[in-house]
């Protein structure tokens, strides 16, 4: 049997070890945290949404979505807590950055139900928000920000998506199915080195240990440009990574404010949430107006929420859900992204033979994790048979929305996918 290591067992990592034991691999998952979905995962705010720039991540999100919908079967096994999708639907509010006819194109090749929303018909639909545009997002310190909107804004409303209740139950769930087929998960145990000699890839150190094996995934989150640094890959990525600081905050008063579907408002630079104990999470999609937290070192980043930032996305918020009422005191948590310049993941092999990489998920890939593990196998499986993906793409089909995915576009070569935004939204 093939010895498999995933570093990182966080959603994606588990995700990975679980598709990789279904293809008959023997796997080790090492995690330098004390469990399984300590990392980023733990922060993520679990949106599930379908609107990205390309039509692949827009299939990927799909393909994954019903992952999710089935997820007990996704999982194969009986488990006494299972995490859950809360299928509510998505409003994403119009914005100059997000293609309207583009996003309508990929939904209907992807063939995702959706309805194209004038501002009437969002002042009809969601009656507890705000339709004006703000656009650009402006500092709450700026008075241009009170100022009254001049325009109204429609909507691409999906009745799907929504969010998972429990992001680290999700990836609990994972390791444990993986764990039934074999899976070893070890914990507290950090990869410091790798055996490299002749272009490939033979083991590595962990805890000062060798282990062997014949093929390493790099699922380190946004750890993961620091452990290529130490495998020496990156040199021939067309695309960087860099791990950024962000906070997603909490409000519970009014509950229930947001009834139905989770709002993406890059309008005004916000995202927000319910929960499913009727309170509101409320994240940033980078506005220009706002500092960027770029980090240096992931270990050092302070986990602790300020009032600015909570200020910040809050008072954005209650410009969109005017019944807000803004506590006095922040409630919310940190996390950190590992950002791919264009905003979009690298699932690839390296220059190294053996040695993937599933990283710079951007704050916008916890959504796909269960495809993510599926896709992932079939690269690997077919690259390790001798096929060349980096002049012949591999092609991914969905298992349940049976669209072609090329995996070409999720390449560490690929050209700057230049119609991201620049942002969380992909
Ligand atoms: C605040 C926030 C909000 C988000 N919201 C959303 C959202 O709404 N929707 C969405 O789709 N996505 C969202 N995301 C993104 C999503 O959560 C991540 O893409 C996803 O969780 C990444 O999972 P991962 O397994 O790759 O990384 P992680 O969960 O970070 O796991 C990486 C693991 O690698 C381990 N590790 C690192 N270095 C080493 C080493 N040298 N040796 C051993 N172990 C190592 C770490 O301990 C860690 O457990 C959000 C992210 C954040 C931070």
């Amino acid at each position: 049997m093939p010895k498999a290591i995933v570093i990182g067992a966080g959603v994606i990592g588990a995700s990975i070890a679980l598709e990789l034991a279904r293809s008959g691999y023997d796997v080790l998952v090492l995690d330098k945290g004390a469990g399984v979905g300590t990392g980023s995962t733990s922060a993520s705010s679990a949106v599930v949404r379908f609107n990205y720039s390309t039509f692949d991540s827009v299939a990927l999100a799909w393909e994954a979505f019903h992952c999710w919908k089935n997820w007990r079967e996704h999982l194969g096994i009986d488990l006494p807590a299972y995490t859950q999708l809360h299928d509510v639907g998505v409003i994403m509010l119009d914005v100059p950055v997000m293609s309207i006819e583009g996003t309508q194109a990929h939904f209907r090749a992807a063939g995702i139900p959706f309805e194209r929303w004038s501002s009437t018909d969002l002042e009809a639909n969601a009656t507890y928000l705000d339709s004006g545009s703000y656009w650009p997002p402006k500092s709450i310190n700026d008075e241009a920000f009170y100022r009254e909107a001049t325009s109204k804004l429609g909507a691409i409303y999906t009745p799907n998506g929504g969010y998972i209740d429990d992001p680290k139950l999700a990836a609990e769930n994972l390791a444990a199915a993986a764990a039934t087929l074999g899976v070893v998960f070890r914990f507290k145990s950090e990869v410091t080195k790798f055996d490299i000699a002749d272009g490939h890839i033979n083991g590595l150190w962990v805890n000062g240990e060798y282990e062997e094996a014949d093929v390493v995934i790099n699922a380190c989150g946004p750890w993961s440009a620091k452990v290529n640094e130490l495998a020496g890959v990156g040199d021939d990525f067309t695309i960087s990574l860099r791990p950024m600081r962000q906070e997603v905050h909490q409000v519970d008063t009014p509950r229930g404010l947001l009834p139905g579907p989770i709002i993406g408002d890059v309008d005004l630079g916000t995202y927000m949430r319910p929960t499913s104990n009727g309170s509101l999470l409320v994240g940033g999609t980078e506005p220009e107006c706002d500092p960027l937290e770029w980090v240096e070192d992931v270990d050092l980043v302070n986990m602790n929420r300020t009032a600015e930032r909570f200020e910040a996305q809050v008072t954005r918020a209650a410009r969109r859900l005017p019944a807000l009422q803004i506590p006095h005191a922040p409630m919310g948590i940190v996390g950190v992204y590992d950002v791919a310049a264009d905003w979009t993941p690298i699932y690839d092999r390296t220059s190294i033979a053996g040695f993937y990489v599933a990283v710079g998920t951007s704050g916008n890939q916890f959504k796909n994790a269960p495809a993510v593990g599926q896709l992932m196998a079939f690269l690997i499986s077919h690259i390790e048979a001798g096929h060349n993906h980096d002049e012949d793409p591999l092609i991914f089909i969905g298992e349940h929305t049976k669209n072609e995915i090329n995996l070409g576009a999720f390449s560490r070569k690929r050209p700057y996918n230049s119609l991201n935004t620049h942002s969380v939204m992909g």
